[in-house]
């Protein structure tokens, strides 16, 4: 069986192993699809602060239950689930509130232990989401990241009120999009690459802002009665961004940030308290696959366009080649197990 590790930055390894045991209160999960995400990439060029090398990495993927540790309930050999990254203790404070994607003992599959690019992978009995048969797994494997949308605008409260400002066309503002829309808000999308923006509105976007070209606060300044965007959210992980933001927002306005980076930016006190911004950082997601799954199942968002291209599992540097050197010709890049 395949499995794709790190062995240490820059250094990907696509070997065979023997498919590991569940332990007590651990399922193992016969993978199918997974989807490679920039933070593996960020495991890949060793920037993410967080893993421990090596690594199996893969946070997104969905499959079959094939075997049950002891203790397991509610859960069945051959049940079809995507897995949830997020471990957390559910004891300590932020768990205690419901904020346990950022529990003070949090685990990421994918990250701190093995995660999902393997033939079977293991995970806790709770971290296993059952998916009805009318999902494919390729559609399954797509919950995590749009769990990760669902998460920020929980967090900013984004509703059909709002006119919401995506920073960045790529698989963060993509989701953010197609979740925003759903929720009921106008959406407009910013990015520096044409192709990605024409993407954008195959998404939904109601308008869509090329920066290069135009200067986004002047572009949406008349939005919301001239007010500007009630709700911005920075799917592209710039610093700077946050300035712009803080300008372009409303009074009460509301600024989503998702990005990673440890480099400081200028934000002025004056503009926050003057407008009463709210900045809300978002990682991960507060348990939102379950939803996820139910939205995806109502036909409500457009799964398959998220895919650009499926890789052969064994061919999993050409698929994280691929994503490095066409970064705006890729979406989603899947890896698929088991074909
Ligand atoms: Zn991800
Ligand atoms: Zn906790």
């Amino acid at each position: 069986m395949e499995a794709i590790s790190v062995r240490e930055p820059h250094s990907l390894l696509v070997d065979d192993r023997p498919a590991p045991q569940p332990r007590p209160g651990e399922v193992a999960i016969r993978v199918q699809r997974a989807g490679i995400c920039g933070s593996d990439m960020h495991i890949l060029h060793g920037s993410n602060p967080f893993v421990v090398y090596p690594r199996v990495i893969g946070h997104e993927f969905a499959g079959v239950v094939a075997a049950l540790g002891t203790g397991v309930s509610g859960l069945a050999v051959g049940d079809r689930v995507v897995a949830d990254p997020v471990i957390s203790c559910g004891m300590c404070h932020p768990c205690r509130i419901g904020r346990s994607n950022v529990c003070a003992k949090l685990q990421v599959i994918g990250v701190h232990r093995d995660g999902g690019f393997r033939s079977v992978a293991l995970v806790p009995a709770e971290n296993a989401v059952r998916v009805p048969p009318s999902l494919g797994f390729d559609v399954a494997a797509l919950a995590e990241p749009l769990a990760v949308a669902a998460n920020v605008l929980w967090r900013t409260g984004c509703g059909k009120d709002d006119v919401a400002l995506v920073y960045g066309a790529g698989t963060v503002g993509i989701t953010v999009l197609q979740v925003a829309r759903m929720r009921g808000a106008r959406c407009i999308v910013v990015d520096i690459d044409a192709g990605r923006l024409e993407r954008a509105r195959w998404f939904g976007a109601d308008r869509v802002i090329h920066s290069g070209v135009e200067s986004v606060p002047e572009a949406v300044a008349g939005e919301l009665d001239g007010l500007g965007p009630s709700v911005v959210i920075d799917g592209a992980g710039l610093p700077a961004l946050l300035e712009e933001a803080c300008r372009v927002a409303p009074p009460a306005g509301r600024i989503g940030l998702l990005g990673f980076s440890p480099a400081p930016c200028n934000v002025s006190q004056q503009e926050i308290v003057r407008k009463e911004l709210t900045l809300v950082g978002s990682r991960l997601n507060r348990r939102f696959i379950p939803e996820v799954i139910g939205w995806l199942a109502s036909g409500a968002l457009r799964p398959k366009g998220m895919i650009t291209q499926t890789f052969d599992a064994r061919e999993a540097q050409a698929a994280f080649d691929r994503v490095e050197a066409h970064p705006e010709r890729t979406l989603k890049v899947q890896l698929a197990f088991d074909s």
